[in-house]
């Protein structure tokens, strides 16, 4: 069997120290605020190349509490138009609404799956006061078409970096982009916690005060409460994992950059393949696509090889946002129709991406 991500497999090949990271804060007895969490805070700050890094629970939070910042500094107002890409995962939506402002949905451009310039200066109104962003699938969505779009109309720029950790934009990375990112450690990501955990990176002073403080209930000093806050807090356990995981990610992303090279140059189906673009995209995801991917992902199934679709259901036509189901949005409904996503990870082997490879070519001919 090949699995579509072994998660244990990753955390094993760390060779101990991941386990003796959780074991010093076991023994430490201090789980929350701690040394484990200043220690990754600054040094996810250095890597990004931002001024701040604030950690909070989840990559959903690290989003919402970018805007809920940016509302309670004046910046955006209840009601506001945020731009967002219509194929993205539901929780950058989430992040929109929950925060009581309104997302305009862009369709993105087929080849890249990302949104263009173009498609959100068409969407842009009267009432847009912020752009959000999506790597998706790894992959760069930043453009300096869409930076001076947004400077030149006074948008916020904000970037989804939930699935792009160390994606490269020239000599900058993804996350030190636009005015604050949010990033998600989740298990699977390029960067995984053993759990949740996410964070907010940004230059900005101000915001990265706000954001810190909202996570922590909306205080700064202790039992009194500036905002109505919430509480997303990174613990110090998945701070000391992402603390020994951090110095490796480079070489993570270069083995999957590796094999999605394996993957463009061996696979022959017309028509397959994504964008690759070498440098630009850290291949959190490997999608394929085709009009017949249920049948491919049931062949491969049979042949032992896991595939996931990202995914199944575009958020417009999810039950929860059904007041969004008249959308006209053809490239996004077929993205979702159409997208299999191959396994990619660090710990995958030659011969099994060389057998993935195989499988498929025997299923297009
Ligand atoms: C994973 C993900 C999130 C949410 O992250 P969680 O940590 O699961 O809350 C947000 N946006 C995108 C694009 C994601 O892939």
């Amino acid at each position: 069997m090949i699995p579509f991500l072994d998660l244990r497999k990753i955390t094993a090949s760390f060779d101990g120290e991941i386990e003796r990271a959780v074991s010093g804060v076991v023994a430490s007895g201090r789980y929350l605020f701690g040394r484990c969490t200043e220690d990754f805070e600054r040094a996810y700050a250095a890597y990004i190349g931002t001024r701040h890094c604030v950690g909070c629970s989840n990559g959903l939070d690290a989003l919402s509490l970018i805007l809920q910042a940016a509302i309670e500094l004046g910046r955006l107002n209840l009601g506001d138009e945020v731009i967002v890409p219509a194929n993205t995962y539901i929780a950058t939506i989430l992040a929109v609404t929950g925060c009581g402002l309104t997302p305009v949905f862009v369709d993105p451009d087929p080849l890249t799956c990302q949104i263009t310039a173009d498609g959100i200066s068409r969407a842009v109104t009267m009432r847009t006061r912020a752009v959000m962003i999506v790597h998706l699938y790894g992959m760069c969505a930043y453009s300096d078409e869409i930076g001076r779009l947004c400077r030149a109309r006074g948008l916020m720029l904000i970037e989804d970096n939930a699935q792009a950790h160390g994606c490269r934009f020239g000599s900058r990375r993804t996350g030190s982009l636009g005015h604050a990112a949010g990033h998600s450690f989740y298990p699977g990501k390029n960067l995984g916690a053993l759990g949740d955990a996410g964070a907010v990176t940004t230059d900005d002073d101000e915001l990265a005060r706000m954001v810190r403080k909202i996570g922590n209930y909306g205080s700064e000093r202790k039992y009194i409460f500036d905002n109505e806050g919430r509480n997303s807090r990174i613990d110090e356990i998945q701070a000391a994992v992402l603390g020994v995981k951090l110095p490796r990610l480079d070489a993570d992303n270069s083995r999957r950059i590796d094999i999605a090279g394996r993957y463009a140059a061996g696979i022959s189906g017309v028509g397959m393949l994504p964008q690759v673009m070498r440098g630009m995209n850290v291949f959190h995801i490997f999608p394929v696509f085709t009009d017949h991917r249920d049948e491919l992902q049931e062949y491969l199934s049979i042949h032992g090889v896991e595939t996931l679709i990202h995914y199944p259901v575009a958020p417009h036509r999810q039950q929860c946002y059904s007041r969004y189901s008249h959308l006209s949005l053809p490239v996004t409904e077929s993205i979702h129709r159409r997208e299999l996503s191959l396994p990619i990870s660090p710990v995958m082997t030659d011969s099994e991406v060389d057998r993935v490879i195989s499988l498929v070519n025997s299923w297009t001919d």
